[in-house]
This record gives structure tokens, sequence and C-alpha cells, in this order.
């Protein structure tokens, strides 16, 4: 006889996992107990010592979903006196509390099937959940996670309910977020003044009434509030469009099943995966013609994203309506997430007709994240609800550190021990109620960790709204170059550590230059990056007022190109008035408000304008959007020639060429989309042309260009085909949201081995 106590790790809170371990020790004779912790789930066994090796092997490797074991770690092994009973024991409250917080799980077949039997007792309950599904991440408040430490601690179990609950054979046995009609949260339906009009079914009947009556609902769910209406009716969805200030970037569509998102979009077999995973993200896929959906959904866009329903709340009004909706985030553009229903009343005003709520509170916003295919793999676009708080791992040991991300699309990183958890998506910090939000997470992230970091991490760029947070409070943070970032944060997720060629392509980044970087190439390992080379650029006039110009990138551009041309070559291509244009040009030549960029996401900007697909645009990324459709189906056009010369210690990819043959295809009437193909088809090449001054190493592609399909998959077949070995994103966006992991992976290795 032997007892072994030990130290289980990884997603083994809030999943079923100490049930599957009583039923397994008890199958197998086993005496001991199991409990939760701050770090994961310990376990004392007791018995045989062949039995045990047994279980734990099975402990290990036969945890049901989404339960998943990293880690059996031995604390103590000593021989044992008498056997004992298996138990579930009450959870421990001492101790780091790292232990892996689940991300909010979409409903389960077993309880949606609860949720339409007239005969069980949860029938029509929008808070039907089970261990293996329902809120977690959004309902937790301390760790280890368990009742009291979520926002369910106000809701005194009913003797039905803990009966479940203190049941190891039920499966919800320890659902922390258990409830029903008789002791769970309930609907309320208000109208835009917060008066209660109706509670319950019928505050659910009355919701879908108004959305047939194609008004605007704002409806409280797992993360925070949608706003939803009719996604067939146009005068809804263009009221919506209006009242929120978007005129044109897409609306998420949630539909019923799988049937009604066929009916819509064209979808693989991977991407049906990934609309019915538990994590439920809006997965973005071709349109079909004729969807039978308001064009003001997702104006002059090829690609629809839809959603399935993941909370039953979301089955109910699906169910009742019969129809798509439209879900959107519900804020106004550029604010944060609302979650609390007063505050709603307040945010929401004029936007929302009525209220659709509930009691159970939510501990911390989290937007629907947004999923692509590229490549043959996921890529996750927007990461939040259903993804965060999983960590990623890393294969050194990092003392405590806290990134604090980039200023646009940001996102905090916590890393401690062997990962590094990646805060949900908190938006663009340029607005007040940004940055609050932005403040309540670097708070809340410690307080859940009981953790003060003992470094913090920065963009380099001294002005974002994240830099100075460190800087007011004076912390001593390190910084890390934006590209550098980018790069680390593509090795952190494929768990690369040796040297590699990144490819960092986006918007907008500070380089150590003081330029404005966008389009490099870096040898860069977690500890060094060396800028190795670059794309030709140019100065933009206006500077950062321009990034939404088209036109002031390709005036730009044709300025740095042909200066003996101007001012008559961008009156001729674009249209322009020869005043404007000399304004932009005397910008240019003054280098006042014209920074000098080698952006790839302003030469995209510049080519949709020249070739008259986008002039101005009303989100980020608009025009390389319209860029890359308008050339998808040109897939057969070949590259324009450009040539790589040696500047200094610099390689530059001199795009004179390509610009001249974008010029001449225009003139002779080519299409926009088949010029627009050869350029992304250039770009691929450019890659593939660096890649081979660099052999050996593998490319990194990242940065926000990289969301692009047909540029990412244009350069992993060409790389692929000349014997290269390309690694793009699938666990964090390519985009500034991963901008933190990248931060907090170089900070860590720097650091590593400090850990007090
Ligand atoms: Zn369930
Ligand atoms: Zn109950
Ligand atoms: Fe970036």
């Amino acid at each position: 006889m032997q007892a072994l106590e030990l130290l289980v790790t990884g997603a083994v809170q809030g999943v079923g996992f100490r049930p599957f371990v009583y039923r397994l020790a008890h199958e197998m004779g086993l005496g001991g107990a199991v409990w939760n912790e701050p770090r994961g789930v310990r376990l004392r066994v007791v018995g045989p010592e062949r039995a045990i090796e047994n279980f734990c092997w099975r402990v290990k490797h036969d945890a049901p979903v989404p339960a998943r074991v990293d880690a059996l770690q031995l604390l103590e092994a000593r021989p044992a006196v008498a056997p004992e009973p298996f138990r579930i024991v009450e959870s421990q409250d001492e101790g780091a509390r790292t232990a892996v917080i689940m991300a909010d799980l979409a409903t389960c077949p077993a309880c949606r099937a609860e949720l339409f039997d007239p005969a069980n007792r949860r029938h029509r309950y929008p808070f039907i959940n089970c261990t293996h599904c329902g809120p977690r991440y959004s309902i937790v408040t301390a760790l280890p996670y368990d009742r009291p430490h979520t926002t369910m601690r106000g809701f005194a179990l009913c003797p039905a309910c803990r009966a479940e609950y203190e049941d190891p054979s039920d499966r919800r046995f320890h659902a922390q977020p258990n409830a029903c009609p008789a002791c769970g949260p309930q609907l309320a339906w208000w109208d835009d003044e917060g008066r209660v009009e109706a509670v319950r079914e019928a505050a659910l009947q009355a919701a879908v009434q108004a959305l047939r009556d194609g008004r605007i609902v704002a409806v409280k769910g797992i993360g925070g509030f949608h706003l939803v209406c009719d996604a067939s009716n146009p005068r809804a969805v263009e009221t919506l469009r209006v009242r929120k200030h978007r005129e044109e970037k897409p609306f998420a569509v949630m539909v019923p099943d799988d049937t009604a998102a066929r009916a819509l979009a064209r979808i693989s077999d991977l991407e049906l995966e990934l609309l019915r995973a538990s994590a439920a993200p809006i997965v973005l896929l071709p349109r079909r013609e004729g969807a039978a959906l308001a064009d003001e959904v997702a104006p002059g866009n090829p690609n629809l994203g839809l959603l399935l329903p993941y909370a039953p709340l979301h089955h109910l009004l699906l169910h009742d309506f019969g129809r798509p909706l439209v879900a959107t985030s519900g804020n106004r553009s550029d604010e944060p997430l609302c979650t609390d229903e007063r505050e709603a009343l307040q945010r929401l005003r004029g936007l929302a007709d009525a209220f659709l709520v509930h009691n159970r509170p939510i501990a911390r916003p989290l937007d629907d994240s947004i999923v692509r295919v590229l490549a043959g793999k996921p890529c996750i676009l927007r990461r939040a609800r259903g993804y965060t708080p999983l960590p990623i791992p890393l294969s050194f040991e990092a003392p405590p550190l806290l990134a604090l991300g980039a200023h646009l699309k940001n996102t905090i990183a916590l890393a401690s021990g062997r990962s590094i958890v990646v805060s949900q998506h908190i938006g663009d910090l340029d607005a007040l109620e940004a940055r609050d939000a932005f403040e309540r997470a670097v708070d809340d992230v410690q307080a859940l960790r009981q953790l003060q970091p003992a470094g913090w991490v920065t963009d380099r760029h001294p002005d974002y709204a994240s830099s100075l947070y460190a800087r007011d409070r004076g912390l001593a943070a390190v910084t890390v170059q934006h590209h550098h970032a980018h790069v680390a944060s593509c090795m952190a997720e494929h768990g690369l550590e040796r040297t590699v060629l990144g490819v960092a392509w986006d918007g907008t980044g500070l380089g150590d230059d003081r330029t404005i970087w966008g389009g490099e190439f870096l040898v860069a390992g977690f500890g060094s990056c060396q800028r190795v080379g670059t794309i030709s650029g140019f100065h933009l006039p206006g500077g950062d007022g321009a990034m939404r110009k088209p036109l002031s990138s390709a005036v730009g551009l044709l300025q740095a190109f042909f200066p003996e041309a101007m001012p008559r070559l961008a009156v001729e291509l674009l249209g322009l008035e020869e005043g404007a244009v000399r304004q932009l040009m005397a910008l240019i030549t003054r280098r006042a408000n014209a920074p000098y960029t080698t952006s790839v996401g302003r030469w995209f900007d510049g080519l949709s304008a020249l070739c008259g697909l986008c002039r101005a645009s009303t989100f980020e990324g608009q025009a390389a959007m319209a860029l890359e459709w308008a050339a998808t189906p040109h897939r057969e056009r070949a590259a324009y020639p450009f040539e790589i010369r040696r500047a200094d210690d610099l390689l530059v990819a001199d795009l004179r060429a390509t610009l001249v043959r974008v010029i001449e295809d225009l003139r002779s009437g080519v299409e926009a989309g088949a010029v627009a193909a050869s350029f992304h088809h250039t770009l691929a090449e450019v890659v593939v042309g660096m890649a081979e001054r660099q052999r050996g190493l593998p490319v990194v592609l990242t940065g926000g260009c990289f969301q692009n399909q047909l540029l990412l998959e244009r350069c992993v077949l060409r790389l692929r085909e000349t014997g290269h070995t390309p690694y793009w994103h699938q666990l964090v966006p390519p985009n500034d949201g991963g901008i933190s992991l990248g931060q907090a992976a170089v900070a860590a290795y720097l650091q590593q081995g400090t850990a007090g």
C-alpha cells in the first residue's frame, strides 16, 4: 500500500474534473481525496502501487473534454497505513493563484436538449448549464474557481439544485453556475427608461415581438451586451448603422443553426467545426450569392461573420424568432463593451429601443471572438470570449511580468511560471472610456491572481496610452520595439526558440530610427532583433491623421517615385483637383506632418486608391480589404517586377518598377482586380526574395497585413515551393492584439530565472 499526493495543472477547474477523478478512483477501488486549490487540482491517492500507476496514467490521458491535463506533479509519496474511501473535499485557499481559469463554454448538447424538453424542470430556462458548459471566465471573481468566488454567490441553491451540485455522479456536480427557475437568475424586459415591463418568459416573448417589429434590442448575454435586430430587415439594420455611427464596417450575424448558416455562406468542414466549437466564435465565411440578408449587414463585403447561439438565452431567442439576427457588440463605436444593465441604460441610450436583461452579474467584458481560416488553419483575429484566459505555454520559467500591449486593438498579457495569459480584446485606446476599461483590466488581472508584477513591459512608442500608463505611475518598464513584439508573439505561440526571419507587416509601429515602420524584415529571437530589410518607403502627408485616408498614401507614393510628373500624375490617376494635390505635396516637401513610412499597410491603402477601389475609408483596414477582395478572383495573375538592393546595412525591396507597371496597366484599362492581384503576388515574391537571402531561418509572417487571406496564402505557398518553412498566427491575432504576448515573451526571456 502506498499514498501519493499529486498536483494536477492544466484546464482542470470548472470542467467536471474532480467528479471524473472521483469516479475513476471508485471504479479502480482506490482511496484518497481530491480538491481544488489555487494552482489547480490536488489529489491524494491510496492503494497498491501498480493500481496507482494505472490511475495516474488515466487521470492524465482520459480526462473528458473540455478538461486538459498539462502536468501531474508528485508532491509526496509515503507508505500507507490503512485504506480510506475516496472523497471530494473542501477547496483549499492558500498559495499562488496560478490555476488555469476556463474560458466560457457554449451550451452543450445535453443542456440544449433539456432546454427544449417540456418535461424538464429547466424547460426554457435561459440560464441552464452544467460542468461541460456555461459561463466561466465571465463570472469568476477570485480563485480557486468555486461558487462563492463567482457572480453566482448571491443566488442560494434550491434543494433540487443543491442535490445535483453535491452528487458526484450528477453532471451538475460542482457546476458553479448551476441554477434553475426556482433559485437562479431571471430575465426582465425594460423600456428605454429602465422600467420593467415584463419578466421571465413574458420578457423573452416581448423581445421576440420587438425584433419582429423591426426594433433594436439590447440583449445582456455572457460577456456583455449585444445590439440585436432582424438581419433580414433592411430598415432595422440601417437604423442600427445610423444610430451606432457605423457606416460600413460589417455586423456579425447569429444564425439559428448549421442549416441556416449554410444558407448564407459556403462553409468548409473545418469552418463548421469552428462554428460549433465550445468557444463559439464569429467565423468569417465567404458569403453565398443571393444570401437572404439585408445588404446593410455587410455592405459590399464578399464575406460574412456568422456565429451560432452560445448561451441558452440565444438558443431561445433564435428558436422563437426563427431567422438570423444581427448581433453586434453593445457599445458606441470606439467605446468598450457594456456589461451592466444600469450602465447600459445610460451608455446605450438612443441606440436600443428596449433592453432584455438579467440579474446574473458579468465579472468582466468579453467580446465575441473572431476567427478566419487562413492557409487551412484557424486564425484568431479577435481573441476574447471562449479563448481568454487559456494560457500559452512558455518553454522557460518567467518571473511575474505584465505587458501592456499596443495602442490599437489593445490586449495585456501576464507572464508567470511557464505560461503567458493574454487578456481579452480591450480595444483601441483613443477614447477615455476605452482607457478606463484598460485600467480596469490591468487591475483585474492582478487582483484575480493576487500577484504583484516584478516587471512591466510596454511598446517603445512613448505616446501610446499603454506606455503613458506605466510612465504616469513611475513603473520602470522594459520597452519592446513594436515589430519585434509582433515576431515574438508568433514565435511564442509556436514554441519557436531559435532565430527566425520575421516578416512584420502592418499599418504602423514606431521604428528604432524614429520613422514609422510596417514593412520590416527582422532577424530575431526573443532576446535579440536586427532589422535586415524593409520595403521602399515614402512620406505620408497628414501623418497619423492620414491613416484612414488612402488618397494621402497614394499621393505620397507618387511623389516619392515620380516627383517629376507631379501633380499631373495624381490628378490623372486619382481624379483629385490640382490644388488638393499641391497641398499634400507641400506637406511632403516642407517635411511638415509628413512622416517617412515603410508601412505595407499604407502601400495597400495607396494601391487601393490608385485602383479606384477605396479612396476614403471609414474603418481601419477597409482599403486593404477592398484590394484583397478585388484581387481574389484573379489568382492566375503574374507578379510585377521589383528589385532588392542594398542600402548601407539594409536590404530594401524597391517597388518602383512595380508601381511603373501598376500605372501602365491602369492606363491601358486592365481591370483593377487584376492589378490588385499582381500587387499581392509581388509582395509574396518580395518575401521569398528576402527569405532567399536568409536561407535556413524559419520565416515568421506577422502583423495586421497577414489577416489578408490572399497575401498570407500566397506567401505560405511560395515559401514552401522555394524550400522555406513558414509560420503564421493561430492562437493570437497577427494584428496588434498579439503585441502583448510578444512583449511578455521578450521580457520574460530576458529576465528568466530571476524569479524570486
Ligand atoms: Zn451543459
Ligand atoms: Zn434551483
Ligand atoms: Fe502592429
